[in-house]
């Protein structure tokens, strides 16, 4: 394909904004597939996506367009996740293109997650085209999404109206893709730069690298390496997708498409790696390249300790395919052995555990999600605590830093004084507050990550009746006065239970959280105190009361089979308990800490 007719671009949008609706529509529009496959195609649905293989996660697809003049343009759709623990995927894969249609809901207007990503377009020095989506709803406004525009520096008059539900602007999106959208640049003569944008593991044909050609070319059979990890492979296949894999004899500077090459696992393809030509190198990577860093951690334990092994391959398994999951293996007295987990955030999380469950049929217990934790300790010695188990004694620490994020939050201005309200509990520091419009307000907060990670953007959606849009990115890391909360059930320590909070709020934390652990704790045949303690010192206590003899107790565990297990705990609404000395906690005590305010 001649350079010159290949226009690269990507889509972006709040969520819900019509981001994959708009793409399917293209698809059809340029016949790259048919409607009826369309149908029975339904992205997004992990299950579907393994059931149909690989082809279904068009994460980069190749459309053939014809202009009235008949001039044939490939243009090359390249898909970016769409929610705030990605933003370095998002960036790397906005670095793969030269334009971005920007979908905004006509009803809705911009939004936080709007603006986030026209900051990273206009990083990556990417030409915006607006779309104004969703102009067939009765509440549709496209005259005030155009103020809007005017607002973040985009031209009015540039925007494209469309309904991508019932098709309409279609031509007119694929037109000005190939007029405003610069051709790619870069030297084909030159020795190999491909970005790595996204990569997934087929258990077949081991990784399939998602790459764009920044110069030179590859093709079949030459021998490729990975700048960051310096590992080479010989090329298998080369192709694109259109949007099922169509193997080229080659693939030159500008291109977008997929490599096979008998790579073992994905830690070798990271997102934002450089592939060049083991014969040929490169001088240097293409720049922006970071590895995968955790910023959240918790602790995966099964609650049958005969589970620890499957848990491991299931782990191993997710981990070829997802290079940011972390794991090692940890033991707790109270859990017995697990793993210590990260992840980039929440969200993530929750999609390991909930696969881990689906998929490997595996009952879990995971701990409160905690953050890392930077100990000075007197002997000038500095370790990092993921585990608040693992912190070390109060009289070794000189001083404690924690990681702080920089928040951004957007609401409706009727709310600015819940959502105000909520960062300064959170520890917050207000940084800045600007009206976007006549009604809706920017604010801008430094916040601690640990208190992000307890359920922040639930109850800012709950305080502003879901109207808030919330975004956040790492700033640094900050002293604070923080403390190791121990929980005592019947008297022991359960390691499982210790937190980090800040001393300031240690006994109201102390004091909730014993409250709602006598609300999750069944009742034993004895009484079970439930003490909060700091360094030993006890601030807080509940008294489960015993239950009365006649009732029948439940049974856990024994020599019942797998799959009886796995019904009974259906039946009983998947009761997770685990035995912790003589008492059972259940899943829910865990993340207690989630549930307090
Ligand atoms: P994404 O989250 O940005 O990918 O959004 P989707 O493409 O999944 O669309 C979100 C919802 O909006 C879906 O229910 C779509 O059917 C709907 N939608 C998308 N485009 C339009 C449109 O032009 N008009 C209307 N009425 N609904 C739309
Ligand atoms: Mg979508």
């Amino acid at each position: 394909v001649s350079q010159d007719r290949i226009r690269n671009f990507c889509i972006i949008a709040h969520i819900d904004h019509g981001k994959s609706t708009l793409a399917d529509r293209l698809l059809e529009h340029t016949d790259t597939v048919t409607e009826r496959e369309m149908e029975e195609q339904l992205l997004d649905n992990m299950d579907l996506e393994r059931e149909r293989g690989i082809t279904i996660k068009a994460q980069a697809v190749r459309m053939k367009y014809n202009t009235s003049d008949d001039v044939e343009y490939t243009l090359n759709l390249i898909d970016t996740p769409g929610h705030v623990d990605f933003t370095y995927e998002v960036s790397r894969s906005l670095a793969a293109c030269e334009g971005a249609l920007l979908v905004i809901d006509a009803a809705q207007g911009v939004e936080a997650q709007t603006l986030a990503n026209i900051y990273l377009a206009l990083e990556a020095d990417l030409e915006i085209i607006p779309v104004i989506n969703k102009i067939d709803l009765p509440s549709a406004n496209p005259d005030r999404v155009k103020e809007e525009l005017i607002d973040i520096g985009l031209d009015p008059y540039e925007a494209i109206l469309t309904s991508a539900k019932e098709g309409i602007g279609m031509e007119e999106v694929l037109k000005k893709v190939v007029k405003q959208v610069p051709p790619p640049d870069g030297d084909k003569d030159k020795p190999l730069k491909a970005l790595i944008f996204d990569s997934l593991y087929d258990p077949y044909q081991g990784v399939i690298a998602y790459y764009r050609v920044m110069e030179g070319s590859i093709k079949p059979g030459m021998k490729i390496k990975m700048m960051a990890t310096d590992k080479t492979f010989k090329v298998e296949e080369v192709g694109t997708f259109a949007p099922t894999m169509q193997p080229t004899k080659e693939l030159s500077v500008g291109e977008v498409g997929y490599v096979i090459a008998s790579v073992k696992d994905v830690s070798y393809c990271q997102v934002g790696d450089t592939i060049t030509n083991a014969n040929n190198p490169a001088d240097e990577p293409l720049p922006g390249y970071q590895s995968a860093k955790p910023m959240v951690f918790c602790g995966l334990y099964p609650v049958d300790g005969d589970d620890y092994e499957i848990l491991r391959d299931a782990l191993d398994k997710l981990q070829l395919n997802d290079a940011s999951l972390t794991y090692e293996p940890e033991t707790s007295e109270a859990l017995g052995f697990g793993y210590r987990c990260g992840f980039l955030g929440l969200l993530h999380m929750e999609i390991i555990q909930e696969r881990l469950e689906r998929e490997y049929n595996l009952d879990l217990i995971t701990t409160a999600p905690s953050v890392i934790y930077k100990v000075y300790k007197e002997d000038d010695e500095m370790v990092k605590v993921e585990n608040p188990a693992n912190m070390p004694e109060r009289q070794y620490i000189d001083y404690i830093e924690e990681p702080f994020v920089k928040a951004t939050i957007m609401l409706p201005d009727e709310y600015v004084g819940q959502g105000m309200e909520l960062a300064q509990n959170r520890r917050g520091e207000f940084k800045d507050m600007q009206y976007l419009d006549e009604d809706r307000v920017k604010l801008v907060y430094g916040l601690p990550l640990s208190e992000i990670v307890l359920d922040f953007f639930d109850q800012l959606k709950s305080v502003t009746r879901g109207y808030a849009t919330f975004d956040y990115e790492l700033s640094g890391y900050r002293e604070a006065d923080l403390v190791k909360l121990d929980i005592l059930v019947n008297k022991d320590p359960v390691d499982a239970l210790s937190c980090i909070v800040h001393r300031d709020s240690a006994y109201e934390i102390g004091n909730q959280l014993t409250k709602k652990l006598k609300e999750f704790i069944p009742q034993q045949m004895f009484k079970v105190p439930v003490q909060a303690a700091i360094s030993r010192k006890v601030i807080a206590r509940q008294t489960i009361r015993a239950k009365r003899k006649n009732v029948l107790q439940k049974c856990y565990g024994g020599d019942v089979s797998r799959k009886r297990k796995l019904l009974e705990q259906q039946k009983a609404g998947k009761k997770r308990m685990k035995q912790v000395g003589s008492v059972e906690i259940p899943q829910e005590a865990f993340m207690a800490i989630l549930e307090i305010d």
